[in-house]
């Protein structure tokens, strides 16, 4: 068991180790410098209440993220969890009047390169190698794909990123005005350009440091944060990433906000925030999605096992 877990871990495509590693490095930078640099500056290596506290939150952030990550990675979130039928389904959605993509991608397919027949919304990702329940996208970062299963803990791990980077920025800014006392043209330089500003001499080694760390979580918030919106922006749409590139909206059926984010992220979609073991799946069975096109057979396009 803990080596199949392992083994989910390890990324087809031994080159995506290199983004994973990079995003562990930059959590535990970020996570060291906060704890052993900014908090013992702003309250003096003095335990008071605040300090407490912000270690406290500090650890169930780290918590939250690395669940989240974890869960994210080892979960199957492929075809080989369901029992796929040999004999391929009937079509439910139109074929003659919908373009070849369309009826494809939507119905139960027959995927050449695992060999089996999929249900609809699965995409096959030549990175991982698999056919993926309700295909999203190949995320680089995390070397996997996110899916019908696992996009729950991707959104959580988002989020927490950026709750992160958000509280990381506020200890920072703290931090400055401990530090230079004021806001003056020498920091303003200084966090912007940190680079140029050490060259020029203006910052020494540890500023540089300090100065890099502070702009490069505000670029990463904002990216992080564009990634979110981007989301959430599909779950209005009931599409997946795929589906919107292909503008795919059959699974649009006009339900409230509250519906969407119970059929992506389950039932106690509102208390999943909170911790990543927390038991709520997504509804449904990842395989049968309602559709706003008026059920229908097409005889045509009607296939049998191709095994
Ligand atoms: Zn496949
Ligand atoms: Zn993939």
């Amino acid at each position: 068991m803990v080596s199949r877990k392992i083994k989910f871990l390890i990324p087809k495509d031994r080159a995506e180790l290199v983004p994973i590693f990079l995003t562990l490095f930059l959590i535990c930078l970020y996570a060291t410098f906060e704890l052993s640099v900014i908090l013992p500056t702003i309250y003096h290596n003095v335990f008071t209440y605040k300090e407490i506290f912000h270690l406290l939150f500090g650890c169930y952030i780290i918590f939250n993220l690395i669940g989240n990550l974890y869960i994210c990675m080892i979960t199957d979130t492929s075809v080989d969890t369901i029992i796929c039928p040999v004999q391929l389904p009937s079509a439910t959605i139109i074929g003659k009047t919908q373009p070849d993509h369309l009826y494809y991608y939507c119905n139960w397919h027959y995927c050449h390169q695992c060999e089996v027949n999929v249900p609809p919304r699965s995409q096959h990702c030549f990175i991982c190698r698999k056919c993926i329940l309700k295909h999203d996208h190949h995320c680089t970062f995390l070397g996997r794909c996110i899916g019908y299963r696992n996009i729950r803990y991707y959104m959580c791990f988002l989020a927490w990123v950026w709750i992160g980077l958000v509280y990381c920025n506020i200890l920072h800014m703290d931090y400055t005005y401990e530090l230079v006392g004021t806001l003056s043209w020498r920091v303003m330089i200084a966090c912007l350009f940190p680079l140029g500003a050490w060259l020029f001499g203006l910052i020494n080694h540890f500023s540089l440091f300090l100065s890099t760390i502070c702009s490069t979580s505000i670029i990463l918030n904002l990216y992080v944060l564009f990634l979110i919106l981007q989301q959430l922006f599909l779950i209005i749409n009931s599409q997946t990433w795929h589906e919107y590139k292909k503008n795919i909206h059959i699974y649009n059926l006009g339900k409230d906000f509250q519906s969407k984010l119970q059929g992506v992220f389950g039932r106690k979609w509102y208390l999943i925030l909170f911790s990543p073991l927390i038991k709520s799946s997504p509804m449904g069975d990842g395989m049968v999605f309602d559709t706003n096109m008026i059920e229908t057979r097409d005889i045509q396009h009607t296939d049998t096992k191709r095994i």
